[in-house]
Formats: structure tokens, sequence, C-alpha cells
């Protein structure tokens, strides 16, 4: 049967007026899917029995569902989420002091090809639906009230998947999730983390939605950055920074560029002196991300003197520069370590 919540509005006006009923019932309806989350026809009680019987004759509703969470002893929260035709996807709550982010998924698995993230060896199976990604977010604002007693207050696309492979769904969804009526997000809240398609950071620019974009760069050296990103072979940095400068113009947002440093990969001058002169073209600024292993030796080697350097010469240079801790890598919940795997 079909999910009532792939029909547009104006979809579901139709098919309102095919069986005879109000338009305004269809809008309803909506509401009850999109502003208030219910997973269930029976329990929309501004309908009638007789229609909701009806409803429930030609469509259902699959909701993504927690199927197991994980707590971390720093209290970040990883759920694994069962989708209707039994993948699974992760979604993170992370919380701090003040805030709770969710980290949620767009695609089951990933077809990008990074090599020191685990989504990367799962190969991509699909794209989520606008309503499973909906679903997270309203999973974790649930958790979040529940669990440390606020509601959600950020959003990053940043769990499994690439959100520009799966560029109109992501975009549904976060107007959805920005709707005053429905979750109210502020659109400032959420951030969009991509590897870098041009083509794409500008369309996304062109929406208006007023997200945030972060970069996942690594390296601002072209051989580098292809050998441990291989699929950025088609994407070369100038094209991204081409993008970005587009992006800033179009939105006025400064862009933020994701970065670990790996021992023997990127810890030397030569990088650091490419990055500074990279981030400098368009209005920016520095996360380095603590890397969390995922079984390839390569990127094991961290050298946090090679950090403590790229933050001074990245200070130095002007450019903000924050070093983010990771979180819930207990549980293998933190940044590249989701990968479905719920115990050792
Ligand atoms: N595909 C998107 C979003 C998912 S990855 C993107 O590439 O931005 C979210 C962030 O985690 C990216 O910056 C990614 O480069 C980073 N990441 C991937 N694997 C990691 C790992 N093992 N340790 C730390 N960060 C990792």
């Amino acid at each position: 049967m079909r999910d009532i919540r792939a029909l547009s509005l104006d979809e579901l006006k139709d098919f309102f007026a095919e069986i005879g009923e109000k338009p305004f019932r269809a809008k309803q309806v909506y509401d009850w899917l999109w502003s208030k989350n219910l997973h269930s026809i029976d329990e929309m009680t501004n309908l009638s029995k007789d229609l909701r019987d009806k409803l429930s004759q030609y469509f259902t509703i699959n909701p993504a569902a927690a199927d197991f969470t994980q707590k971390s002893t720093d209290g970040t929260m990883k759920n694994a989420v069962k989708l209707h035709d039994g993948l699974t996807v992760e979604s993170v709550l992370i919380p701090t002091e003040t805030r709770t982010t969710a980290c949620v998924s767009s695609q089951v698995g990933c077809s990008l090809n990074c090599e020191f993230c685990a989504t990367a060896k799962l190969k991509r199976m699909r794209n989520l639906e606008v309503a499973e990604i909906v679903d997270q977010v309203a999973l974790i604002d649930r958790q979040s009230k529940e669990y440390f007693d606020r509601p959600l207050s950020n959003i990053v696309f940043m769990g499994m998947g690439e959100p520009m492979m799966n560029y109109k769904n992501v975009v549904e969804a976060i107007r959805k999730i920005t709707k005053p009526e429905g979750l109210g997000m502020s659109p400032r809240r959420i951030t969009v983390s991509t590897s870098g398609i041009p083509k794409m950071i500008k369309m996304l620019a062109d929406e208006d939605l007023k997200v945030k974009l972060a970069l996942s760069l690594h390296s601002a050296i072209e051989e580098t950055r292809n050998e441990i990103m291989p699929f950025s072979e088609k994407f070369p940095l100038h094209e991204i920074m081409d993008s970005l400068k587009y992006w800033y113009q179009k939105t006025g947002n400064i862009v933020t560029f994701e970065y670990c440093v790996w021992g023997g990969i990127n810890d030397n001058d030569e990088h650091i002196k490419a990055l500074i002169k990279y981030c400098r073209q368009v209005p920016s600024k520095v996360n380095l991300i603590q890397y969390n292993p995922i079984g390839e030796g390569k990127f094991d080697h961290r050298s946090i003197e090679s950090e403590e350097k790229y933050v001074r010469e990245l200070t130095k240079a002007g450019i903000t520069v924050m070093v983010r801790r990771s979180r819930g890598a207990d549980i293998d919940a933190a940044c590249g370590q989701l990968a479905n795997k719920t115990s050792d």
C-alpha cells in the first residue's frame, strides 16, 4: 500500500475530491502528517471514523522508528532507525550543556569513497525519502525532551550519506522541518555538510533556505585530496572554491571547512600553507575534527603536535579555527563511524 506521506498537498486534495470529500480535509491530514509527525491515520481525531477507515483502505504510514538506541558515556545517543523495507540508517543525538544537536542521515550507505569513513564501506543502497529524514529529526526532538528536558536545537546533515546526492529530498525535508507550524526549527541552526559537489552547492545557494554549509576538505592539495577522497577527482578544488564563493555571495553565510589532521598524510607545512591559501579565498572558518578510527591503519597516526601547529598557524593567518572534540566514539556514533554496527 502507498505511504500517504508520498503525496503532496495538491495530490491529497485531488484524492479527497475523487472520493467526494471537502478539500480542507486534505489540509487537516497534511497537518497531522507534517506538523504533528503523526504516524497513525486512526489518531487523526478531527476526521470522522468513516473517513479514517476509508483512508486506511488506500494508504498506510511507514514511520521510520528507532529499532535500537545506544547511549555513550558522554550522553551521546545513537539510534538505529529501521526503514519500511528493512534497511537501517543511523542518527545521533549529541547533547552539550546548552544544546541538543541531531546528526541525521540522508542516504542508506554512501556512494562516495572517502577512505577514512566507515559509511563509505557500506555502498549506497538508496536515498532516504523526505519522511524518513523528517522522522529522524522528530525522533531526536522527542528524545531530547525526554532525556534532557529541552527540544532539539540544531541539526547537522553529517550522518550517513552525501546530502547533495539526495538533493531534492534533503531540500524538501529542510522545508518541512523549518515550517513554523511543524517542528519550526530555525534554518540557521541547520548545517548541510558536503564532500563538495560544485553544481549542487550552487543550486543549494539558489534555494534561499538560509541553512549553513560545511565542506569536508581534509586537504587543500589536490593530489592528497584525490588520494583519500577518490571521487573528488571529478571535482577539482578550484571548482569547489568557485561554488563556495557563489554560496557566500548568494547567502551571506560563511563556509565551515571540516578537516582532520593525519600523521603522514597532511601533517606538514605544505598542507598548512595550502589550507590557509584556500580558505582565504572565501569568508570561512575551519573546524579541526578529531579522527575517529575505523580500522584503516593509514589514518591512525594522530599527531597532537601537528594539530596544535595547524591551530597556531591558522590563527596567525587570521583564520578562525575550532578544535572539535569527538563525541560518542565508544558506541561508534562519532563522525565517520556510522556503519550500522550495533555490537562488536
Ligand atoms: N557526506 C557528507 C556528510 C557525512 S560525513 C560530507 O562528506 O560532508 C560528516 C563529516 O565527518 C565529514 O566532514 C567527514 O569528512 C567526516 N568524517 C568521515 N569519516 C570520519 C572519521 N573516521 N573521523 C572523523 N571524521 C570523519
